[in-house]
């Protein structure tokens, strides 16, 4: 189980687990209780104890952090906060943020019973999740620092963009500990500010209102990224998740690398996947259906003195229609839309439309283009997306070759033993001929 392990020694836990996708997570109802901002309790005892069922036991040993409220036997008569967790038989198995209005009831964070989970426990979680990245400013100034349950603090997303950072509680019991967290993020990264970002809706499932606050210090409105060498805007108050898709950072780097002839970007955003293609490729078409979205494409394309790139506001499946039709080919094609399905119900649907948009995409690759593809979808899982895309390749007419198969970049670490971890999938194809 996840053990506190001295400052800056990382790598050495022994577990690790993930960022929840906020809007992806398989919650069930959750009975809607009002609730009133906790205060982290400093003493735990043992009538404060949540005591747990022989299941959920079974499920902490077995890797998995989330304790749901059916199998608290003994709900802890306290707020939100952290409180010591025992099993059946009335061992302790460790200590967990108790969430009383969630059906996620306890995220289990050291398998030690902690009387409190105080200022140095949370400066060195945080010191650790931040060491392990510490590789990557060489390559980047924006990437995720804290990635929930992958860092062994549930419900806590911290995303950094050069000397700011923003951040996600989606918990309860993790709200308790807000001052600590920003403590332990001041003394790890020492940034110029925090904004929170925590205008989602699972903190509705917590009994939390949604909101965008800063926390500490000042946050621009916009920050400029440099990824591998590629700059572009990034809007930490307004834009999408935490400012930016930071989670396809690896995925941008490995196309653009391969990047040849005619390129095509759909469902573009900022442009980010069209910038990294056009250090390499011809020319490259940027598309997105927001207007929004493809003036910022086109600010952060000046922004690189690229030329050779353009924009079309426009639906992708409609544009791939027409490129088809008008018999236009492309060498080098990306394919990242927004999560098809946000719900376990919604899967089939969505998977009619990932292999709509794939089999549209696969038609216009020229002879030898590539196709990097993803899928965000939660809910889609590894197999139904490859399942999917190889419907679509015979569809399509194409002998398609399967190039390489990708996941999330090394700081949205995805965990074998929680399922729920795995939310980006990544193919890229080669059209044979
Ligand atoms: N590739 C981007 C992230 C894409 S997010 C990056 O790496 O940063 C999904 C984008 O798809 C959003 O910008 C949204 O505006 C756009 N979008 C949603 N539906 C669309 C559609 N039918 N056609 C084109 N764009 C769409």
């Amino acid at each position: 189980m996840w053990q506190t392990v001295p400052a800056g020694a990382s790598g050495q836990e022994r577990k690790v687990g993930f960022t929840v996708p906020q809007d992806q997570l398989g919650y069930i109802q959750v009975r809607s209780t009002a609730f009133t901002m906790p205060v982290a309790k400093t003493q735990s005892s043992v009538e404060d104890a949540a005591h747990v069922s022989a299941r959920a036991a079974r499920r902490w040993a077995l890797g998995h952090p989330w304790i749901f409220r059916s199998d608290v036997t003994v709900r802890p008569g306290r707020p939100a906060g952290a409180v010591v967790v025992v099993d059946h038989r009335g061992k302790s198995i460790g200590t967990a943020l108790w969430s009383p209005a969630s059906e996620i009831a306890l995220r289990m964070v050291d398998a030690k019973p902690l009387d409190d989970l105080d200022q140095s426990w949370w400066r060195t979680r945080i010191r650790v999740a931040a060491n392990r990245r510490a590789s990557l400013d060489k390559l980047t100034n924006a990437y995720r620092v804290v990635h929930g349950e992958a860092d062994a603090c549930p419900s806590l997303v911290c995303d950094r963009y050069d000397r700011w950072l923003v951040v996600q509680l989606l918990s309860a019991g993790l709200e308790a500990f807000r001052a600590r967290i920003v403590d332990a993020l001041m003394d790890a990264l020492a940034p110029n500010g925090i904004l929170a970002r925590n205008d989602v809706p699972v903190r509705k499932k917590e009994g939390l209102g949604a909101n965008v606050e800063l926390l500490t210090g000042d946050v621009p409105r916009e920050v400029e990224v440099n990824e591998h060498g590629v700059r572009y805007l990034a809007a930490p108050w307004t834009g999408q998740k935490t400012g930016a898709f930071l989670d396809q950072r690896e995925n941008r780097v490995m196309i653009g690398e391969r990047a040849r002839g005619r390129a095509l970007d759909c469902f573009s955003y900022h442009g980010s996947f069209a910038l990294h293609l056009g250090r390499r490729a011809d020319s490259v078409v940027a598309v997105d259906v927001s207007a929004d979205a493809v003036h910022r494409a086109k600010q952060n394309a000046a922004r690189n003195d690229l030329t050779n790139l353009s924009f079309i506001e426009a639906d992708a499946f409609d544009y791939l229609r027409d490129v088809e039709r008008s018999r236009e080919r492309f060498d080098t094609i990306v394919v990242d839309p927004p999560a098809f399905a946000k719900t376990r119900a919604s899967v089939p649907a969505a998977l009619r439309g990932y292999k709509d948009i794939n089999l549209r995409a696969l038609r216009v690759l020229a002879p030898g283009g590539l196709l990097f593809t993803a899928s965000c979808s939660f809910h889609v899982g590894r197999a139904e997306f490859f399942e999917m895309l190889r419907s679509a390749a015979a569809d399509s007419g194409r002998r398609v070759a399967l190039r390489a198969m990708t996941g999330q970049p090394s700081d949205h670490p995805e965990v074998m033993t929680i399922p729920e971890t795995g939310y980006l999938k990544g193919a890229l194809l080669e059209a044979l001929d």
